[in-house]
């Protein structure tokens, strides 16, 4: 059966290429060229030449969002100065016929090159930038497609401005072309951010494969030891997999800022390089560098069947982010703890800290992780004022599901199993036999076969409502107790956020259930005054904890201009902390999992 179908693969693979040359020549070819002479302007100047087109007409469209940023992005609202024209230089008409869409009639030419400007000033991971320090081509804001031609080949010449030494990107390299870079496919550029400057390069290699940091303007910090303490986080994140799939891996670091894309071979990321220089913020560095890295494994390429390959024309739905980024968020902590670059300490405060974020928000009431993911194009990263009273994070959620999933793998498997199983069936599986994504229900289905039981709780009640988790009973399998037992504050409990506007003190949002909200204060209100006193944001904490629960106190508000009173009942707010912490006197199979789980 196995040499069966690996004969079977190899006579696929020999056809593939052939017809991959065979195609090609039939295609013709399409080649980008990049320029940014004024970079002052963030305009970058790309021309895109295509040659053995078919038809009457060609439809050059743009993608309207980026895989990994779930949030539609509507990128041809940086686009300007549209102009076609044919092999021999003549000018063809087009018109638009959708938002990301340019119709070209190319009547009988075979060969057109389209030129155009995009806008590019916004230092983000899923955007473009240019000044004249530096440039970050975020690829599905930049190149344009040919409607129905992704799987065609293509290439990309970058002009540097004047000095710019250094060109960093996942492509491959066109031997004897400086700064040309090929990609099979436009699914392959796509996922190729491409870094350009004068950034600092530092290397390492795992399995004799080059991993590089292009980092611009990083700072002052001890990069032997960064490059070192790297070197093992990618270890220890293949010795999950037990393969490294890429051929050269590129970190790259556009600047300060908080984001991170995941790409097959590369990742975007921004960061202060301040953070590097103390501990805490050198561990934040490194569970949010894990998590970019690990996703080239889990979302890239294990993967659910709607990510990947694209539709870039709308949203790509999926109930499953609480596996592709929460599980991420799970594997930041083991990955570094089996790197020996946290502590079992670390790992136990982020599995408290996850729960305890969306355990403690109304949100969980409302929003299960499955609701979560599929509906992320609605509230995305920019998670609005209300999010919390109605959402949840599928990061937080899905990691500590990802956790109870992997002690219920190791329990019933007396340790034999884990959730690395699990990923490294999927991978093998789907990623390399298949090569597809899967469905949720494939996926739940090597769950429970690596577990060897029905995993019902889990995935009917867990991920796909917002029923109360039995989180004792999962910890304690891996001999671990958890405090669930609610505290009261010792602060009243009000019930707003609010922030500053025109020096006025502005409820942003009033938590559902609160003392706020049951005495009708309202979001958008104006807070003047508690109790005759005269509060401001910076005060009205501390004139709040000189109350007491139950006590009622009086709130002058300003809503629509009109100036009232209201009454509210100070609370008290319970909150569970969700403390993890191991149990006195283990079991050896207690013992057993915990240690394997930490790798120590
Ligand atoms: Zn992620």
């Amino acid at each position: 059966m196995k040499k069966k179908s690996q004969a079977g693969f190899y006579l696929a693979a020999v056809l593939v290429i052939v017809s991959f040359v065979h195609g090609a020549a039939a295609q013709g070819t399409m080649a980008f060229t990049v320029s940014m002479e004024r970079p002052n302007t963030h305009y970058y100047h790309v021309v895109f030449k295509c040659e053995g087109l078919k038809g009457e007409a060609q439809d050059f469209k743009m993608p309207v969002w980026t895989p990994g940023f779930y949030q539609i992005m509507d990128y041809s609202r940086n686009v300007l100065n549209f102009r076609a024209e044919d092999g021999a230089g003549n000018q063809l008409a087009w018109e638009k016929t959708a938002k990301n869409a340019w119709r070209v009639k190319s009547g009988r030419s075979s060969s057109v090159t389209v030129s155009y400007d995009v806008y590019a000033f916004t230092r983000f991971v899923a955007e473009s930038y240019l000044d004249d320090a530096m440039g970050f081509i975020s690829p599905t804001g930049v190149f344009m497609h040919v409607a129905g031609r992704i799987q065609q080949p293509v290439t990309v010449t970058v002009k540097p401005y004047l000095d710019w030494k250094r060109v960093s990107t996942g492509l491959d390299p066109v031997e004897g072309k400086p700064d040309t870079f090929f990609a099979p496919d436009f699914d392959v550029l796509y996922d190729c951010p491409i870094l350009l400057g004068n950034q600092e390069i530092l290397t390492f290699e795992v399995q004799g494969i080059s991993h590089i940091f292009a980092v611009d303007n990083f700072g002052t910090f001890d990069r032997e030891k960064f490059v070192a303490d790297h070197k093992r986080m990618v270890e220890a994140a293949a010795a999950i997999i037990g393969e490294i799939p890429y051929r050269r891996y590129a970190f790259l670091v556009i600047g300060p800022g908080g984001g991170g894309l995941e790409h097959a071979n590369s990742t975007a990321l921004t960061f202060s390089p301040l953070g590097l220089n103390d501990p805490a913020g050198y561990k934040r560095w490194l569970r949010f560098v894990t998590h970019e890295y690990f996703h080239h494994y889990n979302v890239k390429r294990i993967r659910p069947v709607a990510l990947g390959p694209f539709d870039y024309d709308k949203e790509n739905y999926t109930r499953m982010l609480w596996v592709s980024e929460g599980f991420t968020s799970y594997y930041e902590d083991l990955i570094l703890s089996r790197a020996g670059l946290i502590t079992g300490d670390d790992v136990f405060e982020a599995a408290r800290s996850n729960i305890a974020n969306y355990e403690n928000i109304p949100g969980h009431l409302f929003q299960s992780a499955a609701e979560a993911s599929f509906d992320t194009w609605l509230h995305s990263f920019g998670r609005g004022d209300n999010a919390a009273n109605t959402t949840i994070s599928y990061y937080d959620k899905g990691a500590a599901l990802g956790m109870l999933l992997d002690f219920k793998i190791r329990a019933e498997t007396q340790n034999r199993r884990s959730l690395d199983d699990a990923m490294r069936a999927l991978y093998q599986e789907y990623y390399k036999d298949k090569k597809r994504g899967f469905t949720d229900a494939e996926f739940r289905a090597v769950c429970e076969r690596i577990a060897g039981c029905p995993l019902a709780e889990i995935f009917d009640a867990y991920a796909s409502t917002t029923m109360d988790i039995d989180y004792p009973k999962y910890l304690a399998y891996a001999g671990l107790e958890v405090d669930i037992q609610p505290k009261e504050g010792v602060n009243p409990y009000f019930g707003v956020t609010t922030r500053e506007r025109d020096g006025k003190l502005i409820v942003s949002n009033v938590e559902w259930d609160s003392p706020a909200m049951h005495a009708g204060l309202s979001a958008e209100d104006e807070i003047i005054a508690l109790d005759g006193v005269r509060v401001y944001v910076r005060t009205m904490d501390g004139v709040l904890r000189e109350k007491k629960p139950a006590e009622k106190i009086r709130v002058l508000i300003s809503r629509e201009d009109a100036v009232r009173e209201v009454e509210v009942v100070l609370g008290r707010r319970q909150d569970r902390s969700f403390s993890i912490k191991p149990v006195a006197n283990p079991t050896p199979l207690q013992t057993e999992i915990l240690k394997s789980w930490l790798g120590e």
